[in-house]
């Protein structure tokens, strides 16, 4: 089996730290987002990286992209769909736009990446999806309604999908992280801090005791158990939401 990776989100925070795993681990990656000068920049420190610009949102890009990545690095036998952004606001506040906006690039943009690798993993008997949900996926949030609604929405696609390829030698799971310490945290801690009239590090702390371990969850954590959930040894592992948090939720 051809162990290549297509990592969506790829240039920063999660994707990147498990581009940068995989590739320890001897994958060959490709790193996908909408931001070419980043993937390029951060590709030099990935041996062997690929990039792939790729908005996941963009239903008829997505095909051609995957058409391209598997011409010239060969097929895609792990999927990391962790392409995502977040949108806080009270519920009356949230925008149809808003709403749509999360749908689609934790929802739809996932889906469009799954049906283009799908067919290839199913010809080779062998496949591993892994989406990079939350632990909004498993329990709620204040002024995360659409965000929160959108991770539920991709751990009951996962599940889903599980079932249908469980035959197939393709397993489907989903990684829930706590707060990680990226650029979406340090955005939120910036944006509490300027509404709280605080200091950054109050705010952060503020985040990081969300977590009974009372720390932000390092990226390289969550790319330990992409890593697990890829292996030939998780073969038995499917259909699964595994929690990265701390002990915040099991
Ligand atoms: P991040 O550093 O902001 O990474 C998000 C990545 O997704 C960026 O590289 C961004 O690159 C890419 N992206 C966004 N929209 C895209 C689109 N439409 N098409 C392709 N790429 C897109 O934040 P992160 O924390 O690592 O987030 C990664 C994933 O983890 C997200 O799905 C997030 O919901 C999830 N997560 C994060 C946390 C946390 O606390 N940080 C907790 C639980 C789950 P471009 O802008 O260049 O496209």
């Amino acid at each position: 089996m051809d162990r290549h990776a297509f990592v969506t989100g790829g240039g920063s925070g999660i994707g990147l730290a498990t581009a940068k795993a995989l590739a320890a681990a001897g994958w060959r990656v490709t790193i996908a987002g909408r931001t070419e000068a980043r993937l390029r920049d951060v590709a030099k420190a990935i041996p062997g990286a690929r990039i792939q610009p790729l908005d996941v949102t963009d239903a008829e890009a997505v095909p051609e992209a995957f058409r391209e990545t598997v011409a010239a690095a060969g097929p895609i036998s792990l999927l990391v769909n962790n392409a995502g952004s977040v949108i806080a606001a009270p519920f009356e506040k949230t925008s149809a736009e808003q709403w749509d906006a999360m749908l689609d690039v934790h929802v739809l943009g996932a889906v469009h990446c799954i049906q283009a690798a799908l067919p290839q993993m199913k010809a080779n008997g062998w496949g591993r999806i892994v989406n990079i949900a939350s632990t909004a996926g498993l329990v709620g949030y204040r002024n995360l309604s659409a965000y929160v609604a959108a991770k539920h929405a991709l751990i009951g696609m996962t599940k889903a999908l599980a079932l249908e390829v469980a035959k197939t030698g393709i397993t489907v799971n989903a990684v829930c992280p706590g707060y990680v310490d990226t650029e979406i945290i340090s955005s939120a801690v910036a944006k509490l801090a300027e509404r709280r009239q605080q200091s950054t590090k109050d705010a952060r702390a503020t985040f990081a005791a969300v977590n009974p371990q009372g720390r932000l969850v390092k990226p390289e954590e969550v790319a330990a158990a992409v890593l697990w959930l890829a292996s030939d040894e998780a073969a038995a592992v499917n259909g699964i939401a595994l929690p990265v948090a701390g002990g915040e939720v099991s």
